[in-house]
């Protein structure tokens, strides 16, 4: 038997956070390091493909198609995981064709993506039938995967991450995209522990509607553990502010850990602001998820 190339470390490690708003506040912050699960495959991304991939075989597919901006993490996830597991890619990317390629779609093309471009308007109506029969139509027998990597299989990875977590908690912090992620957690947690998503983009009202939709195609049902804080943005999704600068800045300093900042570095920096504030009681263990 070959090695399976998707084969992770599991399960990923806790880290303890020490620092002076943590003890004022009487709470525990644990880092849970997803970003260190696959060299190629950081965090919720290996979680959210690996059983779209499993069924992509079974289904007896060799190419998978997706979506996703230029910037995209996921475009690059799937190029990655694709190559890896012996599939073919194609990547559907909004907008103008990128010449020369960014880094992001110069690595998905490197993986050995093939890169199609959809305009704005049709881009947003990707989901929709007949902009898919055309895709499909194009790219014969693909198995699609929809932007972001979010379907109730990806629910389905991401709600094994609770059961991974041995030391006891109350809370476990993400932040948002998709919601993927953030659903699969909700799924997965025993009784009595809650989720606390971090949109990662303005507006994120949405985002509740999305979380529940996720989760009742993954199990039939939504649960009422979780919830959204949509007010560290930062200025917009892969936009970013001067605290947020300064907020990555001493947390390298004072942890040795460079933060991700489109995603992981908004969620601390929401679970610090909200900690100054009170919104954790004394005594409150958070499990804050290193995404990527
Ligand atoms: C893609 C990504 C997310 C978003 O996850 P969703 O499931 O789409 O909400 C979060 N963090 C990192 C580092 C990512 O790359």
């Amino acid at each position: 038997m070959p090695v399976d190339p998707l084969t992770a470390a599991l399960p990923t490690p806790l880290e303890e956070i020490a620092a002076p708003w943590l003890e004022d506040s009487e709470v525990r912050l644990l880092l849970k390091r997803e970003d260190l699960i696959h060299p190629l495959l950081p965090g919720n991304k290996w979680r959210k493909l690996r059983y779209n991939l499993e069924t992509a075989r079974t289904q007896g597919h060799d190419t998978l198609l997706t979506f996703g901006g230029a910037y995209s993490n996921h475009i690059r996830a799937v190029a990655a995981a694709g190559k890896l597991a012996g599939f073919a890619t194609i990547g559907v990317i909004r907008g103008e064709a990128h010449d020369p390629l960014n880094p992001s779609l110069q690595f998905a093309h490197d993986q050995g993506m093939q890169l199609t471009y959809l305009d704005r308007a049709t881009y947003r109506r990707k989901h929709e039938p007949d902009v898919i029969d055309a895709l499909n139509t194009e790219f014969k027998d693909c198995y699609l995967i929809p932007e972001g990597g979010s379907n109730a299989l990806a629910v389905k990875g991401c709600a094994e991450i609770p059961g991974e977590i041995a030391s006891d908690y109350d809370l476990i912090c993400c932040p948002v995209g998709t919601a993927g992620t953030l659903a699969g957690i909700a799924t997965g947690l025993p009784e009595g522990k809650r989720a606390l998503g971090f949109s990662a983009l303005k507006g994120g009202h949405f985002l509740h509607d999305q979380t529940a939709r996720l989760q009742l195609a993954a199990t039939g049902q939504v649960r009422n553990n979780w919830s959204i804080a949509t007010e560290f943005h930062c200025g917009g999704y892969a936009k970013r502010n001067r605290e947020l600068e300064e907020f990555i800045n001493s947390f390298a300093e004072e942890h040795g850990i460079i933060l991700e900042w489109v995603y992981v570095a908004k969620m601390l920096y929401g679970i610090r602001s909200m900690t100054k504030a009170g919104a954790f009681s004394p005594g409150t263990t958070i499990i804050a998820l290193i995404t990527g």
